[in-house]
């Protein structure tokens, strides 16, 4: 069931999102070549316990995980696509990272990510996060009233086929609310004018995450969580929660 929002608990998401973007502001401002990906993840936690919100990863423990989830981020480094849960693995010149981060005020959540090179960034990746971003900015675009939910999802594949990277399938952008994951699902491609009316007060996470090498192909670690381009190619994820508005899209995980 898709719930749509009032003003007020989109007020409650909005504070929501601002410790996100907060926590993610620091964590990068911390990467840097030697860092650890568990000393990311305390900055975070930091974040989270200075300001009174609570971890939406922490503990979470969708179906197709065996273990829940034991971190306040996940850090995706090189050819791990999202998911990866935080190492003592030191961060090296020309890694390309991804930081996906939830927080929860109120009761309301907030869920974004952001990948970024360390050290010497590599040309191709420096390209494969425009492209992510680009791809991200234009599925929040198409998230006006009047629209369908294939709106987003097209303008979100477009971008990434047309730079002729891979999609994973069944991994995507969803519901946001009272909870992390809420309906709708909103997939990485789809076909305009197609799928749900996009009607002010629906909150959705837009998450592209494409992969290099150009197939959709992904694995899944031991761990049971980290998803892997199966080709071993660089995978880039970007995402804001936003709302839809009579005035347009709302971006939430914002400063
Ligand atoms: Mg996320
Ligand atoms: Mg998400």
């Amino acid at each position: 069931m898709v719930e749509l929002k009032t003003p007020a608990e989109l007020a409650i998401m909005r504070e929501a999102g601002r410790v996100v973007a907060t926590a993610l502001a620091a964590v990068r401002s911390t990467a840097a070549v030697g860092v650890s990906l568990r000393e990311l993840d305390e900055v975070a936690a930091g974040v989270l316990a200075s300001e009174g919100a609570k971890s939406s990863f922490q503990h979470y423990h969708p179906h197709f995980a065996p273990t829940p989830f034991p971190a306040v981020i996940c850090a995706s480094v090189n050819d791990v696509i999202v998911h990866g849960i935080p190492s003592d693995y030191r961060l090296r010149d020309g890694d390309l990272v991804s930081i996906d981060f939830g927080a929860c005020v109120d009761g309301f959540h907030g869920d974004s990510a952001i990948s970024f090179p360390v050290g010497t960034p590599r040309p191709e990746d420096v390209t494969l996060i425009a492209d992510t971003r680009a791809a991200l900015n234009a599925g929040i675009a198409a998230a006006v009233p009047g629209g369908r939910l294939g709106d987003v999802s097209a303008a979100v594949g477009r971008i990434g086929r047309a730079a002729g990277y891979g999609i994973p399938q069944n991994f995507g952008g969803h519901g946001v609310g009272r909870a992390m994951h809420e309906d709708p699902s909103v997939p990485n491609e789809g076909r305009p004018g197609r799928g749900l009316p996009l009607r002010p007060g629906l909150t959705i996470a837009i998450e592209p995450m494409f992969m290099a090498g150009g197939r959709d192909r992904f694995v899944t670690d031991p761990d049971g969580w980290a998803l892997r381009t199966a080709d071993g190619s660089r995978a880039a994820h970007m995402e804001h929660t936003i709302a839809v508005t009579d005035d347009g899209p709302m971006i939430l995980t914002t400063p």
